[in-house]
């Protein structure tokens, strides 16, 4: 597959939005639309791409607050965590929305995505791998990982989480749904080998770093 990844930042807390294209066919995915969705469709059609679906990583806010305006320019269909569909219904309402277990093999117009399951930083996370390249919204980032404090989550699911998207090869593109890190994308071999919250011999030690005091986070951007 002939990908091209384009990677923007936006909005206030440095949010990163996609569009993962195959060239060869110009079906191009958008994960998080969130912000600036009048730019992702400028875009698209200076690339002359044609989007086919929405991938949701979460339903936070500011990872979902630009799906309903996506849907309604372009009537492509949405993914997101099966029990975090009435939320995305409910900031999308146009939305046609496909429910995820995680696991799942995606044909989205010539583009081939696989579904993992990742929760623990909300109750039903995704996170897309398209040939050698992981979108890991809020689970991972560069250097650090998701918060596990807020509704929905729970560090010891987040742990497994991690440790699913440690499992992935090495080579692994890394792209995160946030700016917190020394780069804006790294691989899976990298984080595994300098990530504290990888670095955790077991559970244990990784629910007492996330939630302790001292837990490792991003500088203030
Ligand atoms: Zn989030």
């Amino acid at each position: 597959m002939d990908l091209e990844i384009f990677q923007t930042e936006v909005g206030l807390i440095s949010n990163f939005n996609y569009l993962i294209a195959n060239r060869e066919t110009g079906a191009c995915a958008v994960v998080d639309p969130a912000f600036e969705v009048d730019r992702l469709l400028r875009e698209l059609a200076s690339r002359r791409w044609r989007l086919t679906a929405v991938l949701v990583t979460h339903t936070h806010h500011d990872h979902v607050d630009g799906v309903e305006a996506m849907v309604q320019a372009t009537s492509a269909p949405v993914y997101v965590g099966a029990a975090e569909a009435d939320a995305l219904a409910r900031s999308a309402p146009s939305a046609k929305v496909t429910p995820l277990q995680g696991g799942e093999q995606l044909d989205v117009g010539g583009l081939r995505i696989e579904t993992l399951p990742t929760p623990g930083h909300t109750v039903a996370g995704i996170s897309y791998v398209v040939d050698g390249n992981v979108f890991t919204g809020d689970t991972l980032f560069v250097g650090f990982c998701g918060r596990s404090d807020f509704s929905g989550g729970d560090a010891a699911t987040l742990y497994r989480s991690l440790r699913r998207l440690a499992d992935l090869p090495e080579e692994t593109r890394v792209w995160p749904g946030h700016d917190y890190g020394k780069t804006p994308t790294s691989t899976i071999g990298w984080e595994r080998t300098t990530n504290p919250y990888l670095l955790c011999a077991s559970e244990a030690e990784f629910i007492a770093l996330r939630t302790g005091k001292n837990a490792p986070r991003p500088p203030k951007k």
